[in-house]
């Protein structure tokens, strides 16, 4: 739950530093104690990570509310909101940004691919 939630709040944190919408990654994976993103090195630039990595770390102690709410018309699909962001998802997410706490990020840049790893601590 905290590592899908952050994959969602890392990707709309890239979206909201570049300033344009982002295409879902092109791989998503969750692990045992992390989790994985992986986007085209076209995505965006590579250089706002950092900008987004402190951001990100900052989020995930705040108090800021998660919700997930179903479509109005289509059964079984649901959708995730934090911060005046929607992605579309059924997945189980925590409730509360500041359940995540903590967490490392690792970028790395290989095979026209970005990676973000985000880490649970
Ligand atoms: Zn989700």
């Amino acid at each position: 739950m905290k590592l899908h939630t952050s994959l969602h709040l890392y990707h709309v944190l890239i979206e909201e530093t570049s300033g344009a919408k982002l295409n879902d990654p092109l791989l998503s994976t969750i692990e045992d104690g992390y989790a994985v993103n992986k986007y085209d090195e076209k995505a965006f630039d590579i250089n706002i990570l950092e900008e987004v990595t402190n951001r990100f770390k900052e989020l995930i102690k705040t108090d800021t509310k998660v919700t997930t709410y179903p479509d109005e018309e289509r059964e079984n699909y649901r959708y995730w909101e934090s911060m005046n962001y929607v992605i579309p998802c059924g997945g189980i997410h925590v409730d509360n940004l500041n359940e995540i706490d903590d967490a490392d990020i690792e970028i790395t840049h290989k095979k026209k691919a970005i990676s973000v790893k985000i880490i649970l601590k």
